[in-house]
């Protein structure tokens, strides 16, 4: 088949489903809503400590995701859901972020209010209504009116009438009108995420801001496999300690650190630095923190404990990096007590564990002597050239009619199907539509990923495939 037949009026002139069918192998929901493509705007929940903003998300989400921490000083991780109302879909990002081990809650407070200056679209910023504004409050509202962002003042705890009038004095925040509510009862949320809602553009600025500033890059893996330590191996060989980058203000929560002459934004590492010890409900804060730092990073470093035999939790960290659509380096951690036995053992779990990834590149690395991690950063360099890769339409077209004229799809129930055209859809990662006439196995789809693979690279990200099947035209 030719370009022009493929790309021919004729061809698509046609009633197409508007349902794509999403592959069974991503597991995931269409792209929209990876966070990667199309991303929505985003409101942000700041405010002290115990002032109820988990109370407040879970009010918003509908759910008790946000889980309300009643251990006092309970590191929280930033961390964004999706969410909707009345129709529109936005993100939600809960800074709950606090620092335990923070003298100073001034600092901790402005650190949160200028990352979501910097990254939201708009901010609920949130004050216990019975206790009234404290110095604290008032710290964050002076950051806050500095923000070109709206700010919305929730009047929190506010779970009757007789309160309402108390709310009044929070209009001396310089924030303009409170929103009386009960996060806890759910009384005012509806007219404050209308009013938030409204304040919210219809263009999100990660949009317009993405690609500028360093990459950002997650350390993943399971506990004591070595991030913290591999964090400091490469802070410590870094030449120059970066503090600042124009025109961009730095996550407190991040490090910035420059390898091989490029500098770096590894994303969510104040608890790695720290060494923060949860002691219970360990697991299930790691695997927020994960898919935390996963939702804010464009690379992710998975590492692997190479003494150790690879686990069932190993696997869902690569499967969560996956199904985020997120670059991937593989390292594989604590070489330097490697030995001939563990080794061969080791490559038969890695045959059997990482089948569906043949993709990712794998580095052998020791965070103790250094060893080899100085081939990281060209790795994370790699992925995130196939993450940003878009092949032109004509090409893709003409390299698929090639592949599909020698190996054509297999007949179902009689029929052939037939591949009229193609096109990426989008990158980050490389998402491909195929408009056909009739369903394609996934077997066959794993063979147009694999050619595609071998024609166009994309080592070291995902790619999506998705089929469209054009419905038939019905006969008069
Ligand atoms: P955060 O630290 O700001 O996330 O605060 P939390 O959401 O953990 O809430 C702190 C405490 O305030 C919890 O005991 C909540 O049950 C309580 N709380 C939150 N919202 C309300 C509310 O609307 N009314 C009342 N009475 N209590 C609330
Ligand atoms: P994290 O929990 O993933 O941050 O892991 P840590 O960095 O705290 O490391 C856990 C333990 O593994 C510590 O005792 C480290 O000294 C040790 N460790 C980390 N990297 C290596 C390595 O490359 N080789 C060896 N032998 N031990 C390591």
């Amino acid at each position: 088949m030719s370009e022009s037949e493929l790309m021919g009026d004729e061809v698509l002139d046609g009633t197409w489903s508007d349902e794509s069918e999403w592959e069974e192998f991503t597991g995931a929901e269409p792209a929209e809503d990876s966070g990667t493509a199309a991303p929505q705007p985003v409101l942000a929940v700041v405010g002290r400590p115990n002032v109820g903003k988990s109370t407040l998300v879970n009010r918003i989400l509908g759910r008790r995701e946000a889980v309300v921490q009643d251990v006092p000083g309970v590191t929280r991780d930033r961390v964004s859901y999706t969410a909707q109302w009345a129709g529109k879909g936005f993100t939600l990002m809960d800074t709950g972020g606090w620092d335990p081990a923070a003298d100073e809650l001034y600092a901790a407070v402005t650190a949160q209010s200028a990352y979501a200056m910097e990254h939201a679209d708009a901010i609920l910023f949130v004050v216990d209504a019975i206790t009234g504004a404290t110095a604290t409050d008032e710290a964050a509202a002076r950051i806050l009116r500095r923000a070109k962002t709206p700010v919305l003042v929730v009047a929190n705890k506010v779970d009757d009438d007789r309160r309402v009038a108390d709310t009044a004095d929070l209009w001396s925040l310089g924030l303009g009108q409170p929103y009386p509510v009960s996060a806890l009862h759910g009384r005012g949320s509806g007219d404050l995420l209308d009013a938030a809602l409204a304040a919210l553009p219809e263009t999100p600025r990660e949009s317009l801001g993405r690609g500028a500033g360093p990459r950002r890059v997650a350390l993943l893996g399971k506990p004591n496999v070595g991030k913290s330590s591999l964090l400091n191996k490469l802070s410590g060989e870094q030449r120059s300690v970066v503090h600042e980058v124009a025109g961009t203000t730095v996550d407190p929560v991040d490090s910035l650190i420059e390898l091989d002459g490029q500098t770096w934004r590894f994303v969510d590492t104040a608890g790695l630095r720290k060494r923060v010890n949860f002691a219970a409900g360990a697991e299930y804060y790691a695997s927020l923190r994960t898919k935390a730092a996963i939702e804010s990073a464009e690379v992710t470093i998975v590492l692997l404990d190479a003494s150790e035999p690879v686990s069932e939790q190993d696997l869902r960290v690569l499967s969560m990096v996956v199904e985020s659509g997120r670059a991937l380096v593989f390292a594989l951690n604590k070489w330097d007590l490697m030995h001939d036995d563990r080794r061969r053992e080791l490559e038969r779990e890695l045959d059997r564990g990482l089948r569906r990834i043949p993709w990712a590149q794998r580095v052998n690395i020791s965070a103790l002597t250094g060893r080899s991690v100085a081939k990281l950063a060209p790795a994370l360099r790699t992925a995130l050239e196939s993450w940003d890769t878009r092949v032109p339409t004509g090409a893709l077209n003409s390299w698929l009619g090639e592949l599909i004229a020698a190996t054509p799809p297999p007949v179902r129930g009689g029929k052939q199907p037939k591949v009229l055209f193609a096109t990426q859809a989008q990158t980050r990662p490389p998402t491909f539509v195929l408009f056909t006439t009739g369903f394609l196995e996934a077997s066959y789809r794993r063979f147009v990923e694999r050619k595609l693979r071998e024609k166009f690279g994309f080592t070291g990200t995902p790619v999506r495939i998705s089929v469209r099947v054009r419905e038939k035209r019905k006969k008069k």
